[in-house]
C-alpha cells in the first residue's frame, strides 16, 4: 500500500465536484484495492460498494457535492467494512447494515468537513439512522459510529491532504450546492 504506487483509475470527476479531492478520494479507494467506475445505475440508485468486485459503483447522474458525498461515503465502507479494512469485513456488526451506513455517513460527513466541504444532508441521514436504529437513544448510538470511525477519518483526512498538498491542488471554490440525495441503499421507510 505504498503511496507510490501507480494510480490506475484516473476517473474523472463528476461537474461541479472539486477535482483535486475527487481523484484524492478515487486513491483512497484504490490503496485499499478497490476501483471506481461511474455508471447509469437507473432508478433512485446512486452510489454501492461491490465487496466481491472489490467495486465501488457511483451513478452517471451525481454532481457536485453529492458526488463528493457519495464518493467519501462508500471511500468509508471500502476503509470501514472490507476485507482488509481497519475492521475486516463487516466487523462484529455484519448483522447491521443500517450501523455501516451510519458509520459510512460520518465517515464522509467527517472527511469533507476538513476538506471544507459541509453536507447538511449527511447530518439528516446520520439523525434519521440513529433515529430508526435506537429511537430510545439515538445520540448514544451516534456517538458510538463516531467513535468506531475516527481513527479510519483522520487516517484518510491526512493521506487525501497529503496527496493533495503533492499534487498541488485543494479545494478552491465553493462547489455547487446541490441536494445530496442521501441514500445508497434503502434506508428507513423502504
Ligand atoms: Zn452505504
Amino acid at each position: 500500500m505504498s503511496n507510490d504506487r501507480k494510480f490506475r483509475n484516473p476517473v474523472s470527476a463528476p461537474p461541479g465536484a472539486d477535482a483535486g479531492l475527487w481523484t484524492a478520494l478515487v486513491r483512497e479507494a484504490e490503496v485499499r484495492g478497490f476501483r471506481v467506475a461511474i455508471k447509469p445505475t437507473g432508478g433512485s440508485l446512486d452510489a454501492f460498494t461491490d465487496y466481491q468486485a472489490n467495486e465501488v459503483v457511483l451513478a452517471a447522474h451525481l454532481r457536485g457535492v453529492a458526488a463528493m458525498t457519495r464518493l467519501a461515503h462508500e471511500v468509508g465502507h471500502v476503509h470501514l467494512h472490507a476485507a482488509g479494512s481497519l475492521r475486516g469485513p463487516f466487523s462484529v456488526f455484519e448483522d447491521s447494515h443500517g450501523l455501516r451506513e451510519v458509520e459510512a455517513e460520518i465517515f464522509a460527513y467527517v472527511v469533507l468537513v476538513h476538506h471544507g466541504i459541509s453536507n447538511d444532508e449527511s447530518l439528516g441521514f446520520i439523525a434519521q439512522w440513529a433515529w430508526y436504529l435506537r429511537p430510545d437513544a439515538p445520540e448514544k448510538y451516534a456517538d458510538e459510529a463516531s467513535a468506531r470511525v475516527t481513527d479510519a477519518a483522520k487516517q484518510v483526512v491526512a493521506s487525501t491532504r497529503a496527496y493533495m498538498r503533492q499534487h498541488s491542488t485543494a479545494v478552491s471554490s465553493d462547489p455547487t450546492r446541490e441536494a445530496a440525495p442521501p441514500f445508497d441503499q434503502p434506508g428507513p421507510g423502504w
